[in-house]
């Protein structure tokens, strides 16, 4: 079955979200910028439940140091320089972690350290207790094991990384205190199984969490791509233009708006037929994104057979010889177009504004100078390029005239 262009991550080739789900992340990682909004994203996802989880293990910790101190009797100092000692203040500045604002920040480092700690102190307490004969507590290393998969907040490598240290620190303790060599086996394979069984399942929970994650992005970026071309819509170039307009205001730097409209398009649809159409502009859409290069610039399809190249910081004289290489690039096409009065091929006309924003000027109006320049080469013969250039014409007054 062919995917619709819309759906297909391969139209999207500029996409990080499409080629993370092309890549199929078999490592559970992201590239770093992505990663860092992933653990966001899940950090959000998994807030109630790592709430939960941490009162939980609170009260646990604290229900424990009183059943050292009432059930068996031991005194309160040596209580608190034990086992309970280090977890029970772990354990409430997770808690008050994952209830604060700080908890994106300050969550996932915190449990780095304070999860696996946690399991290592538990573990090596846990041995001393069972070979004291009380087997039981056991039960709460394997409790833990799975906890820390699917309720720690934490992602796939360090639940298993926590895990590991925890299994490690419990065999060692047992074997160090001189417990029967069986035992040991029974008691490190057990965990080991235990923890196997967790990663396995919640490395598939967190495919599909990643997985999610990528699909969701990728919507976002689908509803700011326009679905012939897989340019960016109009509706996403209002969106940034005006921001890029604020950023040239700040660091006071020149604007330049290229518009394309193809020549005689009309005609072509007339002769070759609209799916030839649609072929021909998705051709042109690719030559204009192509002189995207830099992070702020950006293409777009303006509307119809009209693109939009928005590009920052560049000097009059570079802006022509972009526009210029722009054109040529086009009609190299050789896009055939044989009732075309301007050229043998499908050619376009290029009108061009390069503004200095200021305080008086709106972004509106550098769209407004490049409209007036395409007009002047629409009128100059097609398959040129014109440019309104506003600090040289226009800078005493800083507003732009209108169309006459
Ligand atoms: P000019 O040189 O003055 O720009 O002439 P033109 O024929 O290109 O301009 P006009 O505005 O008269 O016609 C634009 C044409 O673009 C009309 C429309 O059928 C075509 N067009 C707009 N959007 C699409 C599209 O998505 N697919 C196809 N195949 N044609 C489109
Ligand atoms: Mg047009
Ligand atoms: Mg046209």
């Amino acid at each position: 079955m062919q995917i619709p262009p819309l759906l297909d991550p391969t139209h999207y080739p500029d996409s990080p979200y499409a080629s993370e789900l092309r890549r199929d992340f078999p490592d559970l990682r992201f590239s770093p910028a992505l990663e860092k909004d992933f653990q966001a994203f899940h950090l959000g996802r998994t807030r109630s439940r790592v709430r939960f989880f941490q009162l939980a293990i609170c009260l646990l910790c604290a229900a424990v140091a009183l059943h050292f101190m009432i059930i068996d009797g031991i005194p309160a100092r040596r209580v608190l320089v034990g086992w309970p000692g280090l977890a029970i203040p772990a354990c409430l500045f997770l808690a008050w972690a994952s209830w604060s604002s700080f908890y994106e920040q300050l969550y996932l480092p915190a449990a780095r350290i304070a999860l696996p700690l946690l399991g290592v102190v538990s573990a090596v307490g846990v041995a001393s207790r069972m070979l004291n004969g009380h087997p039981d507590p056991f039960y709460f290393l394997t409790s833990y094991s799975i906890a820390l998969f699917f309720l720690g907040g934490q992602l796939f490598r360090e639940s298993v990384i926590a895990n590991a240290l925890m299994i490690v620190a419990h065999g060692t303790a047992l074997a160090y205190a001189g417990a029967p060599v069986v035992s040991v086996v029974y008691y490190v394979s057990v965990l080991t199984v235990t923890a196997a069984v967790g990663a396995f399942a919640y490395r598939g929970v967190e495919r599909q969490l990643r997985t999610s994650f990528l699909e969701r992005g990728l919507m976002g970026e689908m509803a700011a791509r326009d679905g012939l071309t897989g340019l960016k819509n109009r509706g996403a170039f209002d969106d940034h233009f005006p921001r890029l307009w604020q950023q040239g205001l700040r660091d006071r730097r020149l604007l330049a708006l290229l518009l394309i409209d193809v020549d005689h398009f009309k005609a072509y649809n007339d002769r070759y037929g609209h799916q030839a159409g649609d072929h021909a502009l998705r051709r042109v859409a690719q030559v204009v994104q192509g002189f995207a290069r830099r992070p702020l610039d950006m293409a777009a399809r303006y509307g119809g057979e009209e693109f939009v190249l928005a590009l920052f910081d560049l000097s009059v004289e570079y802006v022509q010889e972009i526009a210029e290489q722009l054109r040529s690039s086009i009609q190299s096409l050789e896009i055939v177009h044989e009732d075309s009065p301007t050229a043998p091929f499908v050619t376009a006309s290029i009108g061009i504004s390069v503004v200095r924003p200021k305080l008086g000027r709106s972004p509106e109006g550098a769209v407004q100078l490049a409209d007036e320049s395409l007009y002047s080469a629409k009128r100059g013969g097609r398959n040129c390029v014109k440019l309104v250039d506003c600090d040289c014409a226009l800078s005493t007054t800083g507003t732009f005239r209108r169309r006459a």
